[in-house]
């Protein structure tokens, strides 16, 4: 490897964290590894990886330019004279410059253009007749009651329960497949990427928020050219100011980010806006009910144009939809094309992490670089884009809008839609069948149960599940059913209009069959069925047990694939559990330390109380009125210390509700008074309750956007705040409690889930058994059942420690910034706990105490930091 700037083309000049973050970044891609680095908020987490990859990036290319340019590689007949090389070598530099020169020039006057269109148009004028036609495109209420009918469906098509035809699923008109297809969008062959310039990097975060941040961080950056000025550029006539390269970004979002056609967006959910949109565009569909935003053939000028001007700047997912609506062509698919000009693609976790999303949008991951930021939930993110469930009241009312629909339809359907139709129906009524019979369950506890027995119903094992499969998602089943339903809805009731557009924005209810169906269908070995009776209705829910198959391809076909978060550890079980099968050597991790000095973090864990009582929050202590009163006076202690706003997280929301109903009765020990009035005397106290909603002790707020200003306006006011929230809660993760919002995170107890509830069972079950099952272990004996479970454990008190890291990651935001963390229990005093907390924590524990020495600590702490702030700036 050649040598690399050491600065990384930062901003500013690098901390050291931050160079030994972009160096092992780099050289993990480089070498082509799977890495999991954990890097503390605050500590310019988004620009180093920005930095340290686009640095690679560019180097990568400029060495394989650099080698292309190599006497042998430019002329096979070495034994040709020098000038003749040396001409060769001209040539084919000045063939690259000039190549290079063009695309910029186009992206120049992309952005000229836009700047002389920003100033003729806002933002949401109409631009052209594209825009009047969809404003005087004809309504629903004038559809054909034959639109609801469904296509003849062929079952010769199919094998295997998948249709001949790749492109079927994606619903596409023929024009609208052969244009994407002539632009290179619709399929990546293998020999396409021998044309692209180098590797994409693929970004991925889980929420918008964070994508449109890093996009902002994405603008502080300068490259340098891959093509560097050299002494020939004279010679070749190319001036050496032309090599300058900006950095070629696309930003990728679901239909439900980009669609700009309001009748569709505004249906809401991601699934309502999907289908509608495959809807409209399906073959068949008149010219005048199809989206006019959806590239046509002779739309291929405005699509480049879009895909020039989508590059030429950096931007985010509202940037992209503005520059669909400016030019009036849809920004969902017209960005397509820009993916394999990108040097960046920054795109939300599900179209990354699911398969078929990725087939949509193209996206073919072969040798290109996968960075996955907000990671440290990856695990169960990918599980959950693979679960789906269903409720008894949904399945029901399918059934009876399917047979209404048969009632009215059933003369009219050809081809295999009747005994396809006949099929889904058999399949409802075992669900029904099979809902019904557990009934009698006990509410809120949930159970497993077999693929057998939701299947036990009459005659379904007879049923080709695979092809029924293929049938509910090809024909479109659960839209036309839908779309018949809101019909007679709006004939029944043509007085209640809001009523009807209320219906419409919801997921047509079969399309919650279909999602299981499909897991119903082809369950995974790693995955199981559950069901839970809960107050008025009996919920069945299959769930992945284990990502590692799903997100194998993702690793097989990058070249790097790094992980990143805030608080990543224990990082073990990503190796055990979500790259099992990669080698060791090409798994690599690092754990940077924070950017503030050790000392403007303080750790305490708290195992007393300061009547000598062992605090014990484990699920059988936690009803003990003894504990709850001695965590209440703690918090009191606490408070009375620590400036500002103090965040104190509950193991549970059970937890929370009954030391809130307890503190406001018990007596405190030192002012008579009850606790709760003894705190809320220091600080006015805020809490999270289970709903969304959230309340307080002085107003009613009624969600987290009231309750987080009405914190921070009572601590800004000088008074101070307490909020009491819940791990794992609305409140214990993305939101940024710097400063003065977060001087004390307050942890009571460890979050441990219901061993013996029937997910940690099946869970624990799954992964002693893959234990058991590894290459090399033995099928019986003690040792390793002994083995299998201890693996099981671990995972458990992973998921836990994971969940704690997030909360108390909350506290320390930037360089500037200081807080303690209070880790109230008696675990937290162990060896095992401790090493599963967070590297960048590690230096700051202090030795257990109780909470009279925590109270003298922290009073001694923040008194230094005001003795010497500067030494913690
Ligand atoms: S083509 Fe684009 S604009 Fe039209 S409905 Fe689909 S996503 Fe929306």
């Amino acid at each position: 490897m050649e040598s690399k700037s050491d600065s990384f083309n930062f901003p500013f000049e690098p901390y050291d964290i931050q160079r030994q973050f972009m160096t092992a970044l780099y050289e993990a891609i480089e070498d082509s590894k799977v890495a999991i680095f954990e890097s503390p908020t605050g500590t310019g987490k988004s620009l180093s990886l920005i930095c340290g990859a686009l640095t690679w990036l560019r180097d990568h290319k400029r060495r394989k330019f650099d080698d292309s340019m190599h006497v042998d590689a430019v002329c096979i007949l070495t034994d040709e004279p020098d000038w003749v090389l040396e001409n060769a070598r001209q040539e084919r530099r000045r063939d690259a410059l000039q190549a290079r020169e063009a695309r910029e020039r186009r992206l120049a006057r992309a952005r000229e253009r836009e700047a002389r269109a920003f100033e003729k148009y806002s933002e949401d004028e109409p631009s052209n007749k594209r825009r009047k036609k969809i404003i005087s495109d004809s309504n629903d209420k004038d559809q054909n009651l034959d639109s609801y009918l469904l296509d003849d469906y062929d079952s010769d098509e199919q094998r295997n329960g998948r249709s001949t035809n790749p492109l079927a699923t994606l619903g596409l008109s023929k024009d609208t497949l052969s244009l994407l297809d002539r632009l290179g969008v619709m399929s990546q062959k293998e020999d396409d990427l021998e044309e692209k310039e180098g590797p994409i990097i693929y970004y991925c975060s889980r929420t918008h928020s964070q994508l449109t941040q890093f996009v902002s961080e994405l603008r502080k950056v300068n490259l340098p050219p891959v093509i560097q000025p050299d002494l020939h550029g004279d010679a070749i006539g190319i001036s050496p100011d032309n090599v300058a390269e900006s950095l070629r970004h696309l930003t990728l979002g679901s239909r439900k980010n980009l669609c700009i056609n309001a009748k569709v967006s505004n249906l809401g959910g991601n699934t309502a806006i999907n289908e509608k949109c495959l809807d409209l565009q399906k073959v068949g569909t008149p010219e005048d009910k199809k989206c006019p935003y959806l590239p046509k053939k002779e739309d291929e000028p405005i699509i480049n144009k879009f895909r020039d001007h989508a590059l030429a700047k950096i931007r985010d997912i509202e940037d992209l939809g503005k520059l669909g609506k400016r030019m009036c062509i849809c920004p969902y698919y017209a960005s397509r094309p820009a993916i394999q000009l990108s040097e960046i693609v920054t795109l939300p976790y599900p179209l990354l992490l699911q398969k078929s999303a990725r087939d949509a949008l193209s996206i073919c991951l072969k040798d290109n670089i996968v960075i996955i930021d907000e990671a440290h939930n990856l695990m169960d993110a990918v599980c959950g884009i693979y679960s789906s469930s269903i409720s008894l009241s949904q399945l029901q009312l399918g059934r009876q809008q399917l047979m209404i629909y048969l009632q009215k339809f059933k003369n009219r359907l050809k081809g295999q839609n009747r005994v396809y139709v006949a099929q889904t129906i058999r399949v409802m009524d075992s669900l029904i069948a099979f809902s019904k019979s557990k009934d009698g369950s006990k509410i809120g506890t949930e159970e497993i149960c077999r693929v057998d027995e939701l299947l036990a119903g009459k005659n379904v094992d007879q049923i080709d599940l695979f092809k029924l499969n293929a049938y509910i998602s090809e024909s479109r089943l659960a839209r036309k059913i839908d779309g018949y339903a809101n019909h007679l809805a709006k004939e029944q009731s043509s007085t209640s209009t809001a009523a009807s557009n209320e219906r419409n924005t919801s997921m047509p209810v079969l399309m919650h069959l279909q999602s299981f169906m499909a897991a119903l269908m082809n369950p995974s070995a790693e995955g199981r069925f559950f069901f839970i009776k809960e107050d008025q209705d009996l919920i069945i829910r299959y769930m992945l047990l284990d990502p590692t198959n799903h997100f194998k391809e993702i690793v097989q076909e990058a070249r790097a694939v790094i992980l990143a978060g805030g608080t990543m550890s224990p990082m073990e079980d990503y190796k055990q559990h979500l790259f099992p099968y990669v080698s060791p050597e090409r798994l690599s991790t690092l754990s940077c330390s924070h950017i503030v000095p050790a000392t403007s973090l303080s750790v305490y864990p708290i195992t007393h109380a300061a009547s000598g009582l062992e605090f014990d929050f484990t699920f059988s202590a936690r009803k003990d009125n003894k504990m709850i009163s001695a965590a209440g006076e703690a918090l009191v202690s606490f408070i009375s210390t620590v400036p500002d706003g103090v965040v104190a997280f509950f193991p549970s929301y059970a937890f929370l509700e009954t030391c809130i109903k307890a503190w406001k009765m018990t007596p405190s020990t030192v002012s008579g008074r009850s606790i709760w009035a003894a705190i809320s005397t220091i600080k006015p106290i805020f809490h999270e309750a289970k709903s969304t909603s959230l309340s307080t002790s002085t107003k009613d707020a009624s969600s987290t956007e009231a309750l987080l200003p009405s914190y921070t306006a009572a601590i800004r006011s000088g008074k101070g705040a307490v909020l009491l929230a819940v791990i794992s809660g609305s409140l214990s993760e993305g939101i940024n409690f710097s400063d003065d919002l977060g001087r004390a995170v307050v942890v009571f107890g460890l979050p441990y889930p219901n061993p013996h509830g029937a997910e940690w069972t099946a869970k624990m079950q799954y992964i002693a058994s893959k234990v058991d099952a590894a290459p090399g272990s033995s099928s019986n004996g003690t040792a390793q059942v002994a083995a299998g479970k201890a693996a099981a454990r671990e995972f458990y008190e992973n998921a836990t420690m994971r969940a704690v890291n997030q909360a108390v990651g909350r506290a320390i935001r930037h360089r500037g910034d200081y807080a303690a963390v209070l880790l109230v229990d008696r675990r937290y005093a162990t060896d095992r706990v401790q090493k599963k907390l967070p590297g960048w924590m590690k230096e700051s524990i202090k030795p257990a105490v109780n909470v009279q020495e925590a109270a003298r600590g922290l009073t001694g702490f923040f008194a230094e930091i005001k003795r010497n702030p500067r030494a913690n700036t």
